[in-house]
Parts: C-alpha cells; sequence; structure tokens
C-alpha cells in the first residue's frame, strides 16, 4: 500500500494530544480471528480509519474525543449484507454528548473492501478509467460481478454464518493477500469517505438537540452530513498535499501541481465511488432496482440517553 492520500508522515504531523481519560474501543465479532489476515483485514481497516479521522476531529470541534465502533451491534431492519452504516451519540442528563458509537451490519467492511477491489479500479486507476469513459456500458458487467460476490457471502452466511460468510465472498472474487496491495489505496479513501459521512452526523448533534421526525428535515441532515464529508475530504487529500520531494518521488509525478491535481481527481472519483454504492445500497431495498431512495434504513445520528 502507498496510501497517496495519507501525507501525515510526510510534512502534516500534528503535535500530539492528551486527552485525560478519554477512551475509545472496538467490538469485533470473535470468530474474524478465526480467519486469514487479508479477510481480518476489512475491520481493522474500518475501526482504524473511523478512529485515526474521527478523534481528531471531534478534538477540533470540541466534542468529547470518545468512539465505539461496534461491528456487532443490530441495526433496525437491517440485515448483515445491507450497505449500511449508523452513528449514534450517548448523552448525559444534561443533553450533552458522552461518546459516539459508529455502528456497521455485520458483512459491510467486507462488501465495502470487495467493492474496493471489484469495481473502484475503473475509477482510481487512470489506464483503467480512460476505457471506462470509451465504453460506460463496461460498468454493468464490473457491477454484477460485485453483485455476485454479495450474493455469494449473503448465502453462506445464512447456512453457515459470519466467517464462512467472508470466506465465500472472497472466494468468489478470487480476492487474495495481494489484493491487499492492489486496492488497499482505493479501500481507504472510501473508508475515509463513509467514516466522514458518519462523523459529520457526529458534528451536527452538536447543534441539534432533538431528533427530527419528519423524512423531508432527514434528508436535509443527511445533505449536511455529506457536505460535511466533502469538505472534510476536500482539506484532507487536496489541501493537505505535502509540497515536498519525498511526496513527489512517492507519487511518480513531477510538480506540487501535479499533486494537487491527481488527488483532486481521486476525491472526485472518491464521490463516483459512494454515488455508485449508495445506488446499489438502495437496489438492496427495491427488488433490485438501483435507487439514491436506502436513506429510509439510514437512520443516523440518533441519540441515546445514559
Ligand atoms: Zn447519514
Amino acid at each position: 500500500m502507498v496510501f497517496y492520500l495519507d501525507p501525515t508522515p510526510m510534512n502534516n504531523q500534528i503535535e500530539p494530544i492528551e486527552m485525560v481519560r478519554k477512551l475509545s474501543s472496538i467490538v469485533f465479532p470473535s470468530c474474524l480471528f478465526s480467519l486469514a489476515k487479508d479477510e481480518i483485514f476489512p475491520y481493522e481497516y474500518f475501526a482504524y480509519t473511523i478512529l485515526e479521522e474521527g478523534i481528531i476531529y471531534l478534538h477540533s470541534i470540541g466534542l468529547p474525543e470518545s468512539i465505539i465502533v461496534d461491528f456487532t451491534h443490530p441495526l433496525p431492519h437491517c440485515s448483515p449484507w445491507y450497505i449500511n452504516a449508523s452513528c449514534s451519540t450517548t448523552i448525559d442528563s444534561a443533553g450533552q454528548p458522552i461518546y459516539f458509537s459508529i455502528f456497521t451490519p455485520l458483512l459491510a467492511p467486507t462488501i465495502f473492501y470487495m467493492f474496493s477491489a471489484t469495481v473502484l479500479p475503473i475509477l482510481f486507476d487512470d489506464k483503467k478509467f480512460s476505457d471506462f469513459k470509451q465504453n460506460p456500458s463496461s460498468l454493468r458487467g464490473i457491477v454484477q460481478r460485485f453483485i455476485d460476490g454479495v450474493d455469494a457471502s449473503a448465502i453462506a452466511y445464512v447456512d453457515q454464518g459470519l466467517a464462512h460468510a467472508i470466506r465465500a465472498g472472497y472466494r468468489h472474487l478470487d480476492l487474495d493477500f495481494s489484493d491487499l496491495q492492489n486496492c488497499g489505496d482505493y479501500f481507504g479513501c472510501l473508508l475515509m469517505h463513509i467514516g466522514y459521512h458518519e462523523l459529520g452526523h457526529a458534528y451536527i448533534s452538536k447543534f441539534t438537540r432533538n431528533d427530527v421526525p419528519n423524512p423531508i428535515n432527514d434528508r436535509a441532515l443527511e445533505l449536511i452530513a455529506d457536505l460535511i464529508a466533502t469538505k472534510w475530504l476536500f482539506d484532507r487529500t487536496v489541501m493537505g498535499t505535502p509540497d515536498t520531494d519525498e511526496y513527489r518521488n512517492l507519487r511518480g509525478l513531477n510538480t506540487y501541481a501535479d499533486t494537487i491535481m491527481s488527488n483532486s481527481l481521486m476525491s472526485v472519483r472518491s464521490q463516483m465511488a459512494l454515488l455508485i454504492l449508495s445506488s446499489i445500497a438502495g437496489a438492496q431495498l427495491n427488488s433490485g432496482t438501483p435507487t439514491l431512495a436506502a436513506l429510509r434504513l439510514h437512520h443516523t445520528a440518533g441519540k441515546v440517553f445514559q
């Protein structure tokens, strides 16, 4: 992995922040650890991305730097193979947030990874993106292959459970350890985008005192979370582009302008990737027909009283 979009080691190291008595945790299903490293990787990397990005942002806006990433918490009306994620805030008697929780359906990190390995190369690889522009209909077959992999996982989940479901998806798509190297950056970019959206909900909760009960306002909140995610992604990937020879050598590019352009393209393509993934999430709820109406199951920013 190259971590094109993580320039932190290059020139953007921040000062360590002491957060006294602040705790974060990750809840993994134990069966994950009977699997191979590349099969566990999507869960570890999802949690790592949420914590790495989230703690700093929560600190910067004065919210508690405590996050629970829980892959075992069931989401209402959500099957384990649904494409979804959720954020909730636990508040004290004064209505102040104590900590934030990020949940996913059981198979979601695996599905995000399978999407990154099958669909994202046509968006992020310049040569494949050029071919895709010449032949846009090629997307249909690539997306179908990804969906067939998700189906294989879902069937194995029903028959045998989570660990077998993860392996069945990998086998269907011929994924192995070498794919970590091939698509790790695409996966990281997608996770950053998904994570920023969920953290955007946490950010909104700072000034939204009550859950909003009507769909129009819910859609508005989702739009705001998307805008926050887009702004943070722009800050990270474009504004944070290091102006150093070391980074240019890593990227194989000659000038600062080239690296900014390349990172800008990745940021835009990440938006396209999320649009495709969101439409497939809609298809899971709409008898297989793609739609962007999956919002009705994407309930986030809920508040839990402690
Ligand atoms: Zn949302």
